[in-house]
């Protein structure tokens, strides 16, 4: 799938259609790849594709477009970009959303078989917690870790899987130009959402005691924000001042506000791509509470974020028969 990427990429450069691309290259630790940006055709082989291509490149897409640079005489860049299904959801809705002028993207489309939790190997079993990873190979479905002190162990990488790719139901990209690889994963909606169905049963005041306890870990980093590609606003109302919104002091209330504030904001946007959950230092659950609503938005007005660019998001739309006990009754 390498090559084709690269094969791409450099056509895209010799016709003069895109400025820069936007890919991942090798990160400078096992397991890790990083978001590269790449302006010169010379630089194309570092791009590389593997099961720790994580990240969401979406995320990076509206500071190429902000508005003030959509004037008349302002050259926009045509901008090149690896898609998972995720990342191809996430264009979507920030196209929907205005954030991006679809004729300015090329989207190299790739299936995704899915994406590896570091944290995962770490847990395997393998005693490998309190030492460095130091190198780790793929192959045939298997991962092969081995740490500093040499020891190394194969783990399945089924069981490694992040947990939005375990059961990740649009693995291959609902958008894009040209598509690379074949769709070889995907899960019907009712095994995604049976994580929630245990939580969604336990009463009001547990829901809310196990809120409290997971975001009270929170340190305020705002890194789950600086992932989202759903986070693109140029001030946070975590941030603003005039109002201010929330005190920045780590007060349980000031933290459940911001809490609260970011995952509502989710509601009708979230594709559960799982960039937040990965980028919270502090291991906090972050996805129950999102993909809730994302539950909550299918079930009351039928839409899933990302997946068409013609239907309205429900927060942008109005139907007289639209429910709304969800008021009354949380
Ligand atoms: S959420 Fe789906 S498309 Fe995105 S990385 Fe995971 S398996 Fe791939
Ligand atoms: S809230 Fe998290 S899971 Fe949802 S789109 Fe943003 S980064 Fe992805
Ligand atoms: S990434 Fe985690 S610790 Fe940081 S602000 Fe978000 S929830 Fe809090």
């Amino acid at each position: 799938m390498i090559e084709k990427i690269k094969e791409t990429v450099k056509k895209l450069f010799k016709e003069n259609k895109i400025d820069i691309f936007i890919g991942y290259s090798e990160g400078t630790l096992p397991l890790r790849s990083t978001p590269c940006f790449i302006t010169e055709p010379d630089d194309i082989e570092k791009l590389v594709w593997n099961s720790y291509c994580f990240n969401n490149l979406a995320v990076y897409l509206p500071r190429f477009f902000l508005p003030q640079l959509q004037k008349k005489d302002v050259k926009l860049p045509r901008i090149g970009i690896l898609a998972k299904g995720c990342d191809s959801r996430s264009i979507v809705g920030l196209i929907k959303e205005h954030q991006l002028p679809r004729e300015n993207l090329y989207i190299i489309g790739i299936a995704c078989e899915g994406m590896i939790d570091i944290k995962k190997i770490q847990d395997a079993g393998c005693k490998m917690k309190e030492v460095e990873i130091v190198a780790a190979e793929e192959k045939n479905g298997k991962v092969l870790v081995e740490d500093e002190d040499k020891k190394k162990i194969e783990l399945e990488k089924e069981e490694l899987l992040a947990e939005a790719c375990k059961s990740c139901q649009y693995t291959a990209p609902l958008i894009y130009d040209v598509l690379i690889g074949e769709e070889k994963r995907k899960t019907k909606e009712e095994e995604r959402a049976a994580f929630i169905e245990e939580f969604e049963k336990k009463p009001l005041e547990e829901r809310w005691k196990y809120f409290q306890e997971q975001v009270s870990k929170c340190i305020r980093c705002y890194a789950c924000r600086q992932a989202c590609p759903n986070c693109y606003c140029k001030e946070c109302f975590a941030e603003q001042t005039k109002p201010k919104w929330i005190g920045i002091t780590d007060n349980i209330s000031d933290i459940m506000f911001y809490q609260i504030g970011r995952i509502f904001h989710q509601a009708g946007r979230c594709i559960d791509c799982g960039a937040c959950v990965r980028a919270c230092p502090m291991g906090i659950d972050l996805r129950i509470f999102t993909y809730k609503l994302i539950k909550d938005v299918k079930e009351f007005f039928g839409y899933e974020a990302g997946i068409s660019l013609k239907e309205s998001p429900p927060l942008a739309t109005f139907k007289s028969d639209d429910r709304q006990e969800f008021i009354t009754e949380p």
